[in-house]
């Protein structure tokens, strides 16, 4: 295959993409061209099967969206004084990424909500549960597992709270708690960074946590008591 040519399911999809969407939304993208202003951003799992724009059905310029491996929102606390890009706190290594992604939609775009996403069958939290089990983390960056132990690592204080809270339950119920936990942390995270918890406090932005089934293609929506429930579309 030519490294110059696209590879084949890029270069169909795109074909589609020109052929039909594009035409179909030119004056949107004209539009988007200017400037954009989406309503909501949302962070869910880098996991090919659970797709913001999909599951809501929005168009070009509707959401911000972050992606990373199990839709971690890191501790503001984790980053040093001055945020430097390749700080090493607690030995997790470089977290700004989501960070300033935050920092922009919140702040200069000025979404007005926040959803953190979950899923169901999430590797990254099955990695942490792992780590929960067999702490040893990798230290040889060729493992294969390295970056992925240190970037999950955020979530095993969380994964050894559920294992304490769910004595004997089996390795779905674990997975899934772990799953419910992490967004609910993640949420309240997001309140650990000042520019959030002022635009919370001045009733401009709200947070929100949800969970997609993938199986049936269900979203759960988290209410306040920290629980999650099926959304009556
Ligand atoms: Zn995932």
């Amino acid at each position: 295959m030519s490294r110059t040519a696209l590879p084949e399911p890029l270069a169909e999809g795109y074909s589609r993409f020109v052929n039909q969407r594009a035409p179909a939304e030119q004056a949107l993208y004209q539009q988007l061209g200017q400037g954009q202003s989406p309503h909501t951003l949302v962070l869910s799992c880098a996991d090919s099967r659970v797709d913001p724009a999909t599951i809501f059905g929005a168009a070009p310029g509707e959401l911000f969206v972050l992606r990373n491996v199990a839709n971690l929102v890191p501790a503001f606390d984790r980053y040093s004084d001055d945020g430097h890009e390749g700080s090493e706190v607690g030995g997790q290594g470089p977290l700004t990424a989501t960070a300033a992604g935050l920092e922009f939609a919140v702040g200069h775009l000025r979404v007005s909500c926040i959803l953190v996403m979950g899923h169901a069958r999430c590797g990254g939290v099955a990695a942490a549960l792992h780590q929960c089990h067999h702490p040893e983390i990798a230290e040889d960056k060729g493992s294969g597992r390295y970056f992925i132990d240190r970037w999950v690592g955020q979530m095993t204080d969380d994964g050894r709270q559920v294992l304490a809270d769910h004595p004997g339950a089996d390795a779905d119920t674990l997975q899934q708690q772990l799953e419910f936990r992490n967004v609910r942390q993640s949420v309240e995270r997001l309140r650990s960074y000042p520019f959030i918890a002022s635009a919370e406090a001045e009733g401009r932005l709200s947070l929100h946590g949800g969970w997609f089934s993938i199986t049936d293609a269900a979203l759960w929506w988290m209410q306040d008591d920290g629980s999650f429930s099926s959304v009556e579309a």
